[in-house]
């Protein structure tokens, strides 16, 4: 039984998610304590819990530890199961982080399965549904990746209450090469406002048009019906190969304005290098390329999330995973035997 402890590398709910996901592709058991050790709060929150839900139910594990707030963990996995799963996170815990957890198993299962996760899809710290569907997924697809994700209903923190369905099918997945960005063919700044003045959308888009000089016909007010109140700014900017995704989100005590100027700054410091994969889509990539047999890929910068995902998939599977840093970015070479 592999041991793995929760607080290493980035020591947060990723490691837990990685070892969910891994166990479920290998059938290689775990055993995982001091789970989220590195947070202020550690233990199993709602979101977490959910991930161990989904992935003993899709495959027939065995756990212990599976309590909220606990720190501790063993997972045996059996089989994995194909079907239709619901899973509800009960708070506005990130739904795309559940989707996270189990992707892996669902692109190496049998038989098409599809998720229904309810609880937030635009969460602070976790991706937000625009940088799924429009940045992560596209990726996947060029991996052969068959992923069809639809938002259903928005959540936002504190209320939750969003849904989003996702079915994957089965397919051989092929290495990818993504180390150029291409060209830039679109951009788009869509600010959404849920129980939440339009004014609000205005001032951002406002924000928008004057420090990264947006034209009025790229920016846009989508009024959405969450089930609370909620307020997100999106910044898109979709090159040939790939596409970078920017989201903000307003808060209490945070000004349209703050909200806006802060997201703005991420796109300019992506502009700054020409690497096509960002500081979220990096850590994000590995287990689909780890799948897929390999590939090369592009980075700003190595994070934590990304360290830790390069200590923690060599535990589960055998794979070569190689960064070489260049001056202004850092190239990883994945592959695996
Ligand atoms: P914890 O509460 O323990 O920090 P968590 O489960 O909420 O844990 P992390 O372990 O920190 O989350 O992992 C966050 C994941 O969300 C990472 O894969 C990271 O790349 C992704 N992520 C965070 N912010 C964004 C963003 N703005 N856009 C896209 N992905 C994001």
């Amino acid at each position: 039984m592999l041991r793995i402890d929760g607080s290493a590398g980035e020591g947060g709910g990723q490691v837990l998610r990685t070892a969910l996901g891994l166990s479920l592709v290998t059938g290689k058991a775990f055993h995982i304590d001091h789970i989220r050790g590195g947070r202020a709060k550690p233990g199993l929150l709602r979101q977490h819990l959910t991930c161990v839900q989904a992935a003993q139910a899709l495959g027939e594990a065995e756990v212990s530890g599976d309590v909220l707030g606990s720190s501790a963990l063993t997972f045996r996995p059996r089989a994995l199961k194909a079907g239709r799963y619901e899973f509800s996170i009960g708070s506005a815990g990130s739904t795309t982080l559940v989707l996270q957890a189990v992707l892996p198993a669902l692109l190496r299962s049998t038989a098409p399965t599809t998720l229904c996760i309810e609880g937030g899809t635009h969460n602070s710290l976790a991706p937000p549904w625009e940088f799924l569907a429009q940045s992560f997924l596209p990726v996947l697809a060029r991996l052969g990746a068959k992923v069809e994700a639809r938002l259903v209903r928005m959540g936002f923190e504190p209320a939750g209450g969003g849904r989003l369905e996702v079915t994957v099918t089965p397919s051989a997945l092929r290495p990818l090469e993504l180390v150029q960005r291409g060209a830039l063919v679109r951009r788009e700044a869509r600010a959404i406002v849920s129980a939440v003045p339009n004014s609000v959308a205005h001032r951002e888009l406002a924000v928008v048009r004057e420090e990264l000089g947006f034209e009025e016909t790229e920016l846009h007010l989508d009024e959405a019906q969450a089930p609370g109140p909620g307020n997100a700014l999106v910044l898109t900017q979709a090159y040939e190969q790939v596409t970078e995704v920017f989201v903000g989100l307003g808060a209490r005590g945070l000004t349209a304005e703050k909200v806006a100027r802060r997201t703005c700054g991420e796109v300019r410091r992506a502009l700054r290098t020409d690497a096509p994969v960002g500081l979220h889509l990096a850590d994000q990539l590995i287990i689909p390329l780890v799948l897929a047999g390999g590939g090369v890929f592009r980075t700003v910068e190595l994070t934590e999330h990304t360290r830790t995902q390069l200590e923690l998939v060599p535990r589960f599977l055998e794979v070569e995973l190689r960064c070489n840093p260049e001056p202004t970015a850092n190239t990883f070479r994945i592959s695996a035997p």
